[in-house]
């Protein structure tokens, strides 16, 4: 089955971020380069291999591209995408000869056909020792082509992908509560009866659709936004069950966008644990679970299990036939969280074996030692407006270290929002210019590079040639930055990450600092080292994550934490306010302005979706431009618009070309506007804390008393009492492990700004499961780095496997 859906996704994504290569690690062409060979390998035609072909073709050379012709090659490749039809376009499974003998053959005959896996061309070459179940979905029973199709768009193709196809919550038939026993803030399930379906829209052009349910103990109501489709889906009389979050409006209970089912009346009368599945229209859950049982039944006994023998005893884990047995068909809570934690396991463990071969791979070339010795940064240190936090000392310390040996440093400096990572980085580059070489500075967006440009220009003053390198400069002033960077005139060169691909030579690179945004470092790496470089390289983020998670997610790079804030800092003022204070807030604003200030509008998350999100921040930039703030200026920012507007905008609220800036959450990290001084934030109970102070770090960059308005759109106790933690801390560690603990840790890092790679089962909250899995992978690391063991074999797979199909695990 070819995977067009994935390639499209993939690419709307990169089209959506603004073209900047970062969609997947290591750029778009190396993942069109394996899309491609798995797609020629699973062709069932001339005319599939052609358009396979044809497609790939169009992404060549596409790194090298400047932005306006990679969107436009993007585009181009879109619509091929799209000529072919949803399903047209599909090789079906039933167009290729049954490969397999159906139903009750045994699953050891199936691997023994002559199978080409589906996705073999990068799987070590070896056999498999026992069946594996790499044999197309529709060996299972109950399995036509039709359903193939289907299963196909959640990327189930293979038996093994259906097995491994987990359950997104499970469901305790046998423990429902009823609705008068709803307790606000609580995650639950519950099941009743459809009574009302009413749709609506809100002043700001949000349609609700609101779905009342009740049971024999009360009623309560769930909300949807922008789904007025439910109206056909939901009717009176519909048995239902919904799960989320208990929340509250105007005294009732509401819960907000839940995930919703039918339900057959034998699901309750079976008071059994139900597993429920993310499912594609088209495929219902009973189908669904259906089929699950019976690749249960047939092939679950059969799974080779990729763990070790001795490393299951170990952490005392379930072999792998009984965890996906659990785990889609529970027998307890306890067997069920058994499985669950074998997964766990699982899934940190590939996470780390990954990480660590990433940083012996980095570190397998030797870097140009640059010593430096206590002394060597007296003069720049002197010649700083502040002396340093003990932190900062200690932190330049450490890197000064790495620096000095002949192995590449790779590091990680984390510091909240104003703790002074730049001059760290300064410092970094001062070590690299004492030995004679050069410095490459990358930030993720062009109005992040100029601000560095300016600050490291100050920092340095005239003595060092720091260039700027991005892609809105014209060629000729490009080609004129080009030729210092490559006869070693431009000592420090800062830009985009475009810096280290597009035909740019260093004469003498040896370091590169990466300034916000965490995944940016580890995926340029390899690109660094195909171009011969072997820099030291620092990677900066505000990011604030708790240390044994960033141990685990960040192995590869040496941790190095910032955790004092320069002194004299003011506080921003930050208030919690309720939907009711809106008017006297936009006083306040107001009043700032008449003083000079800007301010911050930020417009609440919608459902995670980029495209309602822009809409609501348009109609909400309209509203308070004509009803509110008819005579200031006002600017708007918002997902949807293309990097270079972006940039416009963030840089004409620079120039004060506007009074308040309206924005969704992509509003920049990092950037410096030090004449803004208030931070609004509407809908702030949707966001997590650290977020929200990521948003505040925004204020308060400049001499002025900052402000930070939080306005919630919720008024229950739970949403105000964590809201509240905002006003008495500053702290951005201590936000973020509130965020863990109040919320869930799919919450806390299902936020755009995160770049830690997507967990299927782990939580980052299982920290016993984590410390097991790091263990065990740097002994196994340390025994057999390659797996080429014969009983690290099916490791070796599953690794190879999680690899390509995340495509971004690292
Ligand atoms: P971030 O860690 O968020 O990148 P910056 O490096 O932008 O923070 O620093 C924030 C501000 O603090 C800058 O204006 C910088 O000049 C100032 N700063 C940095 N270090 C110190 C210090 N040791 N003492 C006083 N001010 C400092
Ligand atoms: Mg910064």
């Amino acid at each position: 089955m070819i995977n067009y859906e994935r390639l499209e996704r993939i690419l709307q994504h990169e089209l959506r971020s603004g073209c900047g290569n970062r969609a997947v690690i290591n750029g778009l062409e190396s993942f069109v380069l394996v899309w491609r060979e798995q797609s020629l390998a699973q062709s069932t035609g001339d005319d599939e291999r052609a358009r396979v072909g044809a497609i790939a073709a169009g992404l060549d050379g596409y790194a090298a591209l400047e932005v306006p012709q990679r969107e436009e090659s993007l585009r181009r490749v879109l619509s091929m995408l799209a000529d072919g039809g949803p399903v047209a376009r599909a090789p079906t499974a039933a167009s290729q000869p049954p490969q397999t003998p159906r139903p009750a053959a045994p699953p050891a005959a199936a691997s023994a056909r002559p199978v080409p896996p589906p996705r073999r061309e990068r799987a070590p070459a070896r056999a498999a020792p026992v069946a594996n179940l790499s044999v197309p979905v529709t060996a299972v029973r109950g399995v036509a082509a039709a359903n193939a199709v289907k299963l196909a768009k959640l990327g189930i193709a293979t038996v093994d992908d259906l097995l491994n196809y987990y359950p997104r919550r499970h469901v305790d038939y046998s423990a429902l509560k009823t609705i008068d026993h709803l307790v606000f803030g609580e995650d639950v399930t519950v099941i009743g009866t459809v009574t009302e379906v009413k749709t609506f829209e809100t002043r700001r052009g949000l349609r609700i659709t609101d779905v009342t349910i009740s049971d024999d103990t009360g009623a309560f109501i769930a909300r949807y936004f922008q789904a007025p489709y439910l109206r056909q889906r939901l009717r009176p009389g519909h048995l239902i069950s919904v799960s989320g979050r208990v929340g509250e409006h105007l005294g009732r209970i509401v819960m907000s966008a839940p995930e919703w089912e039918l339900v057959q009346p034998d699901m309750l009368r079976s008071g059994k644990i139900i597993a429920h599945y993310r499912l594609t229209e088209g495929v219902y859950p009973r189908t669904f679970r259906e089929i699950i049982r019976h690749a249960v039944d047939t092939f679950a006994g059969t799974a080779a299990d990729h763990l070790p023998m001795g490393m299951r005893q170990r952490a005392r884990l379930l072999d792998l036939p009984t965890t996906l047995r659990q785990i889609h068909a529970p027998e307890s809570m306890q067997m069920l969280e058994k499985a669950r934690r074998r997964l766990a396991f699982d899934e940190f463990l590939l996470i780390q074996m990954n990480v660590l071969r990433q940083r012996k791979q980095w570190q397998s070339q030797p870097a140009l030692p640059l010593p430096g010795d206590e002394h060597a940064l007296d003069p720049f240190i002197g010649g700083l407006p502040f002396p340093l936090t003990g932190a900062q000392q200690r932190v330049i310390d450490e890197i000064r270290r790495d620096m000095g040996q002949p192995i590449p440093m790779s590091r990680l400096l984390q510091g909240d929002v104003g703790a002074g990572k730049t001059v760290v980085a300064a410092a970094a580059a001062q070590v690299a210019l004492h030995n004679g070489r050069q410095v490459a500075i990358m930030a993720p967006t062009e109005i992040l590079a100029d601000q560095h440009f300016r600050t490291f220009t100050r920092l340095f003053g005239g003595a060092v040639a720091i260039r700027l390198l991005t892609g809105s400069q014209s060629k000729k002033e490009k080609d004129a930055v080009k030729a210092e960077i490559a006869n070693g005139a431009a000592q420090i060169v800062v830009g985009t990450h475009a810096l280290i691909q597009d035909g740019v030579d260093f004469k003498a690179l040896s370091l590169v600092v990466v300034d916000e945004q965490h995944r940016f470092g580890v995926e340029q790496r390899a690109t660094l080292r195909q171009k011969g470089f072997n820099p030291h390289m620092l990677v900066m983020t505000a990011t604030p994550i708790p240390r044994t998670l960033s141990l685990t997610l960040y192995g590869d790079l040496d941790l190095s934490v910032l955790d004092e804030l320069p002194p004299g800092r003011q506080p921003i003022v930050t208030s919690v306010r309720a939907p009711s204070e809106r008017e006297r807030t936009y006083a306040f604003i107001a009043g700032q302005v008449r003083q000079g200030r800007q301010a911050f509008v930020i417009c609440p998350l919608v459902e995670e979706s980029d495209k309602l999100e822009s809409k609501a921040a348009v109609a909400e930039h309209k509203r308070l431009e004509s009803d509110v703030f008819p005579t200031l200026k006002l600017g708007l920012l918002h997902g949807r618009m293309k990097g270079s507007e972006k940039d416009d905008v963030m840089r004409g609220f620079l120039n004060r070309e506007y009074d308040i800036l309206v924005s969704t959450s992509v509003v920049e990290v990092g950037i410096d506007v030090p004449n803004a001084s208030v931070m609004l934030i509407e809908g702030a109970n949707r966001f997590g804390l650290s977020q929200l102070h990521q948003f505040r770090g925004r204020v308060g960059r400049g001499p002025h008393a900052s402000y930070c308005v939080l306005l919630a759109d919720s008024e229950t106790e739970q949403s105000l009492q964590r809201l509240a933690i905002m006003e008495q801390t500053q702290d951005g560690f201590r936000l973020a492990e509130e965020d863990l603990k109040m919320r869930g840790p799919g919450e806390f890092f299902g936020t755009r700004q995160s770049g830690i790679p997507d967990l299927h089962v782990a939580q980052l909250t299982d920290v016993r499961v984590l410390e097991d899995a790091r263990q065990e992978a740097q002994s196994l690391f340390a025994r057999d780095p390659e797996l080429q063991a014969p009983e690290h074999e099916l490791l070796a797979r599953r690794l190879a496997q999680r690899l390509r199909a995340s495509g971004d695990l690292s």
